[in-house]
């Protein structure tokens, strides 16, 4: 029997090779597995591309915004006080006004009201979830937020949520880059985070940057070194042990994957016998050893 697992993929910027890392394993995961791949990079998903696929079915994400009843308003202006996010600003005689792309829909204002009714419920847009499904045993779900929205961690939160109802062997979640709330609630309760990270100095900053969130959620950390014939990987080397992270893959600069990427098609499905694909089902046998 098969106890499902949470897997992460994640990378310090974009362009890491994060998720070519995450649908190549999730489609070689998927010849064995129920597999759901959800790509949290919200502000730039892409691995439905990389997959060829389209979105799919669509769920509005929404967030909590207070609707005054100015009727009932007393312009006690407790709500503007308490107000964390500066959302709420005076107008005439001292009535609130809100700035919706600075509100992260808390309620605080709702809760804190002294009228009852002057604050009622209505809600904004802030992004998509998707769901689609690629092959017999693949799905993907992706969140995708909505243009010039800041928030991202709602989204996140929905595409987290909406995959995890689907029952299936393996989550494998590709998260935005860096090490915000958005990527911690992409990371939480994984089994494993593989850090894709690239032998630059930047890789190496970013990377430090993702190992020390990793040891502070307790999680177990894999790095893959993409690109790794690019610069040296001494330093990679180090850091993996000053955070007891473990390297487990060095992908060189491969025609197969730029032909791949180029095609819309996985590097281990167009090139099964190729290099990169060597590498990704070695990636997937380390994961069936934790599974
Ligand atoms: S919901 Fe929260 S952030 Fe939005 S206006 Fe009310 S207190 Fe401010
Ligand atoms: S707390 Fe309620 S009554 Fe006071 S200003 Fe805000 S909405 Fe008006």
């Amino acid at each position: 029997m098969v106890i499902p697992v949470k897997l992460t993929v994640t990378g310090g910027k974009g362009g890491t090779g994060k998720s070519t890392v995450a649908t190549n394993l999730a489609w070689v995961l998927a010849e064995k597995y129920k597999v759901v791949l959800v790509d949290a990079d919200v502000e730039c998903p892409n691995d439905h591309i990389l997959l060829s696929a389209e979105l799919g079915e669509e769920e509005d994400v929404t967030l909590f915004k207070p609707k005054f009843d100015y009727k009932k308003c007393t312009a006690c202006g407790l709500c503007i006080e308490k107000c964390e996010e500066n959302a709420l600003v005076k107008f005439k005689e001292g009535y609130p006004f809100l700035m919706p792309t600075l509100c992260s829909g808390c309620r605080t204002c709702q809760l804190v009201c002294p009228e009852e009714g002057a604050i009622l419920d209505d809600y904004r847009l802030v992004g998509h979830t998707y769901r689609a499904r690629i092959s017999e045993n693949l799905e993907l779900i992706t969140g995708l937020l909505e243009e010039g929205e800041e928030r991202s961690y709602p989204t996140v939160l929905a595409a987290r949520r909406r995959a995890m109802r689907i029952p299936a062997d393996i989550h494998l979640f590709d998260t935005m880059p860096g090490t915000g709330n958005h990527v911690a609630a992409a990371i939480e309760d994984s089994k494993v985070v593989i850090a894709v990270s690239e032998p630059t100095p930047l890789g190496e900053h970013d990377l430090e940057m993702i190992l020390k969130l990793l040891k502070r959620l307790g999680l177990r950390a894999w790095i893959v070194i993409n690109r790794s014939d690019l610069g040296s990987t001494e330093e990679h080397r180090r850091i993996a042990d000053r955070y007891g992270a473990e390297i487990i893959a060095e992908i060189p600069m491969s025609d197969d994957i730029l032909r791949s990427y180029v095609s819309g098609e996985p590097a281990v499905k167009m090139f099964p016998g190729g290099e990169a694909a060597k590498i990704f089902r070695e990636i997937a046998r380390r994961v069936e050893e934790v599974m």
